[in-house]
């Protein structure tokens, strides 16, 4: 895949534990090729107690950047030297860039700008409009930060843990007022109507176990005519993505948000918004054929 390794060759990173079946390699290094860049972007995968030293070691090799999955997000925000202004805001780093004129390392997080250019390329517009965001984790931090910056009419926020609600609709001090924290999904029924995008933030209708059964709503509520965001891209159609295409509602796929946040960080790094049409095919594809290789390997 990478055309040419010499001295110059510029290097990435994805860190974090697991990275094993990371996507990010394969985007990136498709990036990579497609706009003839002399880089390489790796994965590393380590323990926790050896992060910092990792950290120092990519700024000390003079690595271009990294891009830091879980569990680490939150540990690197504060090993970087700068912040931007979302990553400050969610207190969680997934893209780093090092300077190496200066050694210093910035920090920025691109789930949020992934989350709202995924919204645009399905021509969501967010004036006026009700959402629903279920999850309280990082994911769902980004993405009501994003949807706290546009707009909009009100934010509906459930968790299966109520009290983290509270949390971060404490956390967006003032911003904090516009979210309805919601203390069973059951209290919506009859207010869904107005419920113009629902955003599943949580890893219910994942391809493993019990989750691949799950719906983040309920059965019963009309999807037609709404936004669906969905976080989970393994499998590509989650049973939440299912239920909206039946019921003509707009889907979003994990995969949109698993790609555009990628093409920003790129971004960062090379100064190239990347086109991302053919990348997300190649990986809904990938993980098509990898379901239905284990779907006839447990016949
Ligand atoms: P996280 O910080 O660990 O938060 C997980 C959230 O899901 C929490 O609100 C948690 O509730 C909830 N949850 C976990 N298991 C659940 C279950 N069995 N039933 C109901 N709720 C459950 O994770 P995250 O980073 O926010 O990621 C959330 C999901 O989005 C994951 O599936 C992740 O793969 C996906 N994601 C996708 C992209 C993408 O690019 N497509 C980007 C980021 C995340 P509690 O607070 O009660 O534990």
């Amino acid at each position: 895949m990478v055309k040419m390794i010499d001295p110059n060759t510029e290097v990435l990173a994805l860190i974090g534990n697991p990275v094993k079946h990371s996507f990010s390699p394969r985007i990136q290094n498709y990036f990579i090729n497609k706009y003839d860049k002399n880089a390489v972007y790796l994965a590393f995968e380590f323990e926790k107690k050896e992060l910092e030293e990792a950290f120092k070691g990519a700024k000390k090799l003079k690595f271009m950047g990294l891009n830091v999955t879980m569990p680490y997000k939150e540990d690197i925000f504060r090993l970087v030297d700068e912040l931007e202004r979302t990553a400050a805001a969610v207190r969680s780093v997934n893209t780093v860039k090092f300077d190496k004129n200066n050694s210093k390392a910035s920090g920025f997080n691109t789930d949020l700008e992934g989350f709202l250019k995924s919204l645009e390329e399905k021509d969501f517009s967010f004036e006026d409009k009700t959402c629903l965001v279920i999850g309280a984790g990082g994911a769902a931090k980004s993405c009501i930060y994003g949807l706290l910056k546009k707009n909009l009419k009100k934010i509906y926020v459930f968790n299966r843990t109520y009290e983290k609600v509270l949390l971060m609709k404490e956390s967006f001090k003032d911003d904090g007022s516009r979210i309805t924290a919601v203390m069973e999904l059951e209290d919506l029924n009859g207010l869904e109507p107005e419920i113009d995008l629902i955003v599943n933030c949580t890893p219910q209708g994942m391809d493993i176990d019990d989750l691949k059964k799950r719906m983040p709503i309920p059965e019963k509520w009309d999807l037609g005519g709404k936004y669906i965001f969905e976080m989970v891209y393994k499998p590509v159609e989650t049973k939440l993505v299912k239920k909206a295409i039946r019921e003509g509602a707009v889907a979003i796929h994990g995969i949109d948000m698993l790609v555009n946040q990628a093409a920003f960080s790129f971004k960062l790094w090379f100064d190239i918004m990347p086109d991302t049409e053919e990348i997300k095919e190649i990986i809904s594809e990938d993980i098509r054929k990898k379901q239905n290789s284990n779907f006839k390997a447990k016949k």
